[in-house]
């Protein structure tokens, strides 16, 4: 592919929130379908809504997508960059007539608004006071043909061919005045700058579309090809949003492997033929045509099937720099990353690198007797004594066993040896602890429990 046919995409978040994990997927299939062609994946910062845009948004924002690996190419651009584009652009349509100052008051304009909701028709703007004397409170309008037969059309990447009536359209308003552009115009003129190819974006902005292309014609510049993204959706269905739960993608930090979130968020609107997918995997894989058409809903339970995938392939290193707990032993890190769903969770296995603390009541095994307990743990503690932990976990097991048998009751010995070891009630096996621990560190907790 030669420099000037090269694929330029774009993600373009307004900093007046937190990173939202729709944007985030968002950004993930632009980042997937340049790389995948040889193209450029670019991040603009949309900050033209300057009383809601912040510097904190930004930084949340860039962040996240440097967690997920999605590097973007070149520097960081932002809308305000852009603004000397802005005027240049609506001053050569104003010139040229596709564009005017629209004489309604904002009143005016309300009323009409009203009246089209009542009767049920698609608001719309035709102005009948087209060029007249500036005055204050005006917008810049684009001059649409509201008798016009024409559909608007354009041939989606993952819907297929689109079409709009242009007579629905109305006069669009594309600026408060030359330096103040309205969204439509600021993202068509940001667009051009960058040159983007593609605007792969979510759905929620089929019907802005057409007015983007007229905005194209009228500038005489051809329109970029276009794919609509499906949404992340909420278990109704509905777009996702703060009230389901959480949907800033960087408090899914402390228990999320970015590597899962990435695969998730790539794959849960993409066709793969496994669910695993490293990152070079989802780019290799990646076809735009094999994104779903619709929406598909956020399922925690396959993000954290999906994690805990990743978190059994940790090294005993990743896993303690994941979870930040540095004092997890190489011994223990199977027994984790075997459970671990969620790397907050980690912390609950603190008994295998720390004396549990636990209440001595959790000892008794059901109605058992004070005395029954304190035996079999004494009896436990003997057979440990003398049992070589070189040969092995199975033959342990075995011992353990016969204990039980000769007692009678298998949750006698079992029970308050697991709550000597882990002083949980739930626990891994307690002789999968036992080897975690060692033998010395297992007679001490054991003695520490017969103390109580
Ligand atoms: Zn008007």
């Amino acid at each position: 592919m030669n420099k000037s046919s090269q694929i330029k995409v774009r993600v373009a978040p307004s900093p007046t929130g937190l990173l939202h994990v729709g944007t985030a997927q968002s950004a993930v299939f632009n980042y997937l379908f340049a790389r995948k062609n040889g193209g450029e994946f670019h991040v603009r910062i949309e900050d033209t809504d300057e009383e809601r845009s912040t510097k904190e948004f930004e930084k949340d924002i860039l962040a996240g997508f440097e967690w997920l690996g999605i590097r973007p190419d070149g520097q960081i651009r932002r809308s305000s960059d852009n603004k000397q584009n802005y005027r240049k652009f609506l001053e050569q349509l104003l010139e040229s007539g596709h564009a005017f100052w629209c004489g309604h008051s904002k009143e005016e304009l309300e009323d009409e608004n009203k009246r089209q909701i009542e009767n049920k028709e698609a608001p719309r703007h035709v102005c009948g006071h087209r060029d007249e004397e500036r005055k204050e409170g005006q917008v810049i309008r684009l001059k649409t043909d509201s008798s016009s037969t024409r559909e608007i059309v354009f041939n989606d990447l993952i819907r297929g061919e689109v079409r709009f009536r242009e007579s629905l359209l109305g006069d669009i308003s594309i600026a408060r005045n030359l330096d103040s552009p309205l969204y439509h115009f600021a993202v068509v003129i940001d667009d051009i700058e960058l040159g983007a190819t593609h605007i792969l974006r979510g759905e929620d902005h089929i019907s802005n579309t057409p007015k983007h292309i007229l905005i194209y014609e009228a500038l005489g510049r051809p329109a970029p090809t276009y794919a609509h993204l499906p949404l992340l959706l909420a278990p109704d269905r509905s777009k996702l949003s703060k009230r389901h739960g959480i949907v800033s993608l960087n408090e899914y930090k402390k228990d999320y492997l970015s590597d899962a979130v990435l695969n998730y968020l790539a794959a849960i609107s993409h066709s793969y033929d496994k669910d695993v997918l490293s990152s070079e995997e989802l780019i290799e894989g990646f076809d735009i045509s094999k994104v779903h058409k619709s929406g598909a809903v956020f399922d925690i339970k396959k993000l954290n099937w999906l994690n805990s995938q990743y978190v059994k392939m940790l090294t005993p290193d990743e896993l303690r720099a994941a979870t930040k707990i540095s004092e997890i032993p190489d011994a223990a890190v199977a027994l984790i990353t075997e459970r671990l769903e969620k790397l907050s969770e980690a912390g609950e296995y603190d008994y295998l690198w720390r004396e549990p603390e636990y209440d001595k009541s959790l000892l008794i095994w059901k109605d058992s007797s004070v005395d029954a307990v304190l035996k079999s743990l004494k009896e436990t503690k003997e057979l440990i004594e003398s049992f070589n932990y070189e040969d092995g976990k199975e033959r342990f097991r075995k011992v353990l066993d016969s204990l039980s048998e000769k007692t009678g009751d298998r949750g006698l010995v079992y029970w308050p040896l697991r709550v000597a070891l882990s002083g949980k009630q739930k626990s891994p096996d307690p002789v999968d602890i036992a080897f975690v621990i060692g033998k010395e560190k297992t007679l001490e907790r054991i003695d520490s429990a017969l103390r109580k």
